[in-house]
């Protein structure tokens, strides 16, 4: 067996045939010129796609050798499809990027020259963001300071999962099994040596968003309680505060009634019922709610299944010699 490849580029692909050919014609010529020639290995994910993204990594590996496919059983969504790149490349650096070219390739030479410098994660932050729509925009922004008041990792602002990742902290992934991954969270909190690099993010080459807004929003949740207990100590406050009200509100009747007068606003009782039976029922449906996200997923990892399950890994050296 050949020495392992000095950088390994992981691109996650779901529904990215027209993507394909100008990812490796972009990626192919950065790493070509990279400073010192290091050997590399680009290692594609083909999460499932219904379209002809296959047939199109197939098409560059016959004309590349530095091609690892990974092709997964079925679609099993961005973090996953990363997860298993992450854990097939063999690179002493691997470089983790999204495949519609929104992740600028060519930020991977500043990136190894951080490597260099002696940093073990190197993340892109981005200060802009073209083509994406206003509320994606602000919902994200919002999103990545709410997750960093609300968890006790350094997770930076405004970062996506494009970043260069040393092996020790490869190997700190691996050891990572849980299955609702939050890759940017998880690759936080390894630690090390941690520095940033900031970019305009530009639009899709191809396609449109796999990110609708119902799995952004389950991404969402999945990096809070991945990383943070708040919730479901928000719960109990809440409930605390409302029994707090409920009482003082109860005293105050018990003392109206024994002094037989009527409270201001006087109506046989039912509208203050009705409030606090809805106020209260509330209450209990949020943290019945909170409960129920933190549980299922202590469900999911309890079950132990597989996070992802692959067809075939082929590499394109393997036919070429
Ligand atoms: N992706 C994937 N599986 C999915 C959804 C997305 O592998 O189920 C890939 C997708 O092909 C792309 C990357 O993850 O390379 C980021 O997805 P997208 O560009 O749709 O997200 P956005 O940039 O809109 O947040
Ligand atoms: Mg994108």
């Amino acid at each position: 067996m050949e020495r392992p490849p000095t950088l390994s580029v992981v691109v996650p692909l779901y529904n990215e045939e027209g993507n394909v050919a100008p990812l490796f014609e972009r990626v192919g010529t950065i790493l070509a010129h990279l400073p010192g020639n290091p050997s590399h290995e680009i290692v594609v994910v083909n999460d499932g796609s219904a379209d002809r993204t296959l047939e199109r990594i197939r098409d560059e590996m016959r004309r590349r050798s530095d091609v690892v496919l990974v092709n997964l059983s079925r679609n099993f969504g961005h973090q996953l499809a990363a997860t298993a790149g992450i854990d097939t490349a063999l690179g002493d650096a691997v470089i983790l990027m999204d495949g519609d070219l929104q992740d600028p390739p060519e930020l991977i030479e500043a990136f190894v020259e951080k490597w260099h410098e002696g940093y073990d994660v190197v993340y892109a932050v981005r200060r802009t963001r073209k083509g994406e729509s206003l509320f994606k925009v602000l919902t994200a922004r919002l999103f990545y300071r709410l997750v960093r008041r609300m968890t006790k990792v350094d997770i930076p602002v405004d970062t996506g999962d494009f970043r260069l990742m040393s092996r020790r902290v490869v190997e700190a992934l691996r050891r990572s099994p849980e299955r609702h991954r939050f890759l940017r969270g998880m690759v936080s909190w390894v630690g090390y040596r941690q520095t940033g690099v900031v970019y305009d993010r530009d639009e899709r080459h191809s396609g449109k968003t796999k990110y609708p807004f119902g799995k952004m929003l389950r991404f969402a949740i999945d990096g809070i309680t991945s990383f943070s207990d708040v919730p479901l100590r928000f719960a109990s406050y809440l409930g605390f505060c409302s029994s707090a009200i409920a009482f003082i509100y109860a005293l105050i009747v018990i003392g109206f009634k024994l002094f037989s007068a009527h409270p201001p606003g006087y109506t046989p009782g039912w509208a203050s019922t009705i409030v606090a039976v809805l106020f209260l029922g509330g209450v209990q449906l949020i943290g019945i709610g909170i409960l129920g996200e933190y549980l299922g997923r202590v469900y999911d990892e309890v079950k132990g299944r597989p996070i992802y399950l692959v067809s075939e890994i082929e590499r394109s050296a393997d036919s070429t010699g």
